[in-house]
């Protein structure tokens, strides 16, 4: 029998506990799924730890650890990982960060503020463009960005991705490279950063790039903090230069009280929930992960370390 580990947030394991067990038995596995098995006999470890990493330098004898996060950085951190890893990529996640990302590009396409927030009454009659005549740039074409990119042009919007290498999609303008960036931000009313975390994405909006962007575009960045230079932003928006940012992710979580972006009338905070992992999709993922691996098939969805992600 299969000894498989869940090392997770423990509000995390009553809510995923039925949804693992039901996925496991589907796939046809028998395996023993506890929060106390010794290390050193775990075969598969699900790894979803609270307040930073946790200790796998135990798990002498396991063949894979399976995430529950999309985003790496803290594991690839983790020096006791010497075991092969697999990020979480599941069809909730992916569809959850479609939505929300489609919600926010709507909220700024068809200015829904100047009515919803208005404080007198006012008859003003200038209607939205069409999508087809906004222009969208997607940063990171990987699962969530191409699905993002993706629904995007279902919409009709006119639709610019960048990624490390080069990409082809139906529909997107697709680019690459420092020059393919700088062509992307040159023309994006909205853009949306979907880049992983990485010593080569930070700052990858800083004050050089973000002067690039046409006057009053909007930033939405659900990806990661660090990817903006926080007071290169700022100054952005207080020039007038960027007309909005709504903000999902941040470089310090939960962000401070007395952070400046709490405040900012440019600036919308969402508390890091764009997007979430769901137990009944995701759960599915796992085993099938196990399944293979036990099949002696290569593990889906494994993090290249050297990469970054
Ligand atoms: P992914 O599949 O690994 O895709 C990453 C994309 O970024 C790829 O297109 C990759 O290019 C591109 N990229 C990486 N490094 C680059 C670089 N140096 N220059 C240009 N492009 C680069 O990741 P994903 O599943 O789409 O997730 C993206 C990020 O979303 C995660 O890393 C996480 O930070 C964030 N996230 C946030 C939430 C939330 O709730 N806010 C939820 C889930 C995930 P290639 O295609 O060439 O490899």
């Amino acid at each position: 029998m299969l000894k498989v580990q869940m090392l997770m947030r423990d509000d995390m394991i009553a809510p995923w506990r039925p949804h693992l067990e039901a996925a496991l038995a589907e796939a046809g596995l028998d395996a023993e799924l506890a929060t106390d098995h010794a290390p050193e006999v775990v075969d598969y470890v699900i790894y979803a730890p609270g307040g930073g990493a946790a200790d796998l330098s135990g798990y002498t004898n396991t063949k894979a650890v399976l995430g529950l996060w999309a985003g790496v950085e803290s594991i690839i951190a983790n020096e006791t990982l010497t075991q092969p890893y697999a990020r979480m990529v599941d069809e909730g996640l992916t569809e959850g960060m479609v939505e929300w990302v489609t919600g926010h590009v709507l909220r700024h396409h068809l200015g829904l503020d100047a009515h919803i927030t208005r404080d007198a009454p006012e008859w003003r009659q200038t209607a939205p463009p069409l999508a087809r005549q906004r222009k969208v740039a997607i940063l990171g074409l990987g699962e969530l960005g191409a699905a993002c990119a993706m629904a995007l042009t279902r919409l009709n919007f006119v639709v610019a991705g960048w990624s490390r290498s080069p990409k082809s999609l139906p529909g997107v303008a697709c680019f690459h490279g420092d020059a393919g960036l700088d062509r992307v931000l040159s023309e994006a009313e909205i853009v949306v950063l979907l880049l992983p975390s990485t010593p080569e994405t930070e700052n990858t909006l800083n004050a050089r790039r973000l002067a690039l962007m046409p006057v009053g575009a909007v930033v939405l960045n659900p990806g990661r903090g660090a990817l903006i230079d926080d007071e290169a932003l700022l100054a952005a928006l207080d020039s007038g230069r960027l007309g909005h940012a709504t903000l999902d992710t941040f470089r310090v979580e939960p962000l401070p009280r007395d952070h400046p972006f709490w405040s900012h009338p440019n600036v919308t905070v969402t508390p890091h929930i764009a997007s979430e992992t769901r137990p009944e999709t995701a759960s599915r993922v796992v085993a099938a992960n196990i399944r293979r691996v036990e099949a002696g098939e290569p593990l889906l969805h494994q993090v290249d370390k050297a990469r970054g992600y």
